[in-house]
């Protein structure tokens, strides 16, 4: 059975990991992209195995062209198409503002939007030429309405992402659906791992559904924007916030 593929940037950890799992579990194949995660892409290798699936691991600085290209080649030589592009790779470098350095801003913007650029364009080019294509770019309410001066450079970038996101909507029409996800406040071990109970109450008070969301909240809507049901959303960006006060 020809399945479909999917390719996960930074699917080592966090929100990456759910999407990849989710999307096997509706039957993808799966390009586990990851840079630094090496055992959690292996272990999620090995779980994608055991479902008997056909997966692939691929080291590569998305930020790197020449990395990115030869993943690409790569996935293309085993498989012939990639059909699902969830371009979910990101950092954040939190620091004061007036501590925040020219390199930290050129670091944010080489992984988040350059990397982003870099692997829509010779993922893009492959769903163009087969007619058929889902990507999705994971912005933030960062890049919308939520300004934090200490992250001033991943707010630019996240902002930046979401003007990428449609760019590429006209330049893969009409064969490739292209949409944003701004997520809010998601509970993964990076997010909240620095942070005490407090805090993160206080964070969650703020949202509607008190609750901060779960990684597995952001796949649920992968996994929908990837199914036919989604077929006629395209160039949208879609909060997942639980919902804000007096955000309209
Ligand atoms: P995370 O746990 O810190 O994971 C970040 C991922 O990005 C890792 O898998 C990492 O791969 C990958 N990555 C970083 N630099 C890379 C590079 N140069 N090349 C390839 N991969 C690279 O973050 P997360 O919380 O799951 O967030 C995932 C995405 O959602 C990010 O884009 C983030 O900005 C966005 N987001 C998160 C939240 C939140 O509250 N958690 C809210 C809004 C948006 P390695 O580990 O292999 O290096």
């Amino acid at each position: 059975m020809d399945r479909k593929v999917a390719l996960i940037t930074g699917a080592g950890r966090g929100i990456g990991k759910a999407i990849a799992k989710e999307l096997a579990l509706k039957g993808y194949n799966i390009i586990i992209n990851y840079n630094t995660s090496e055992k959690g892409a292996k272990d999620l290798y090995e779980d994608l195995k055991v479902l008997r699936l056909d997966p692939m691991i691929v080291k590569c600085d998305i930020s790197n062209e020449a990395e990115v290209k030869a993943m690409v080649d790569k996935a293309m030589d085993k498989y012939g198409h990639i059909d699902v592009l969830v371009n979910n790779a990101g950092i954040a470098i939190d620091a004061l503002f007036f501590d925040k350095k020219v390199e930290d801003f050129r670091k944010t913007f080489d992984i988040n939007v350059i990397g982003t650029f870099l692997v829509s364009k010779y993922v893009g080019d492959k769903m163009y030429q087969n007619k058929y294509g889902k990507i999705i770019n994971i912005s933030s309410t960062n890049g919308i309405n939520t300004y934090f001066p200490m992250c001033a450079d991943y707010d630019a970038s996240k902002a930046a992402i979401i003007s990428l996101t449609h760019n590429l909507a006209v330049q893969f029409a009409p064969y490739v659906n292209v949409n944003a996800i701004a997520p809010g406040f998601i509970a993964t071990e990076s997010e909240i791992g620095g942070m005490d109970e407090e805090f993160i109450k206080l964070e969650e008070e703020k949202i509607l559904l008190k609750r901060a969301g779960t990684e597995q909240d952001v796949a649920n809507l992968v996994n929908f924007l990837v199914s036919d049901q989604a077929s006629f959303i395209n160039n949208e960006v879609i909060k997942i916030d639980g919902g804000i006060y007096g955000d309209c």
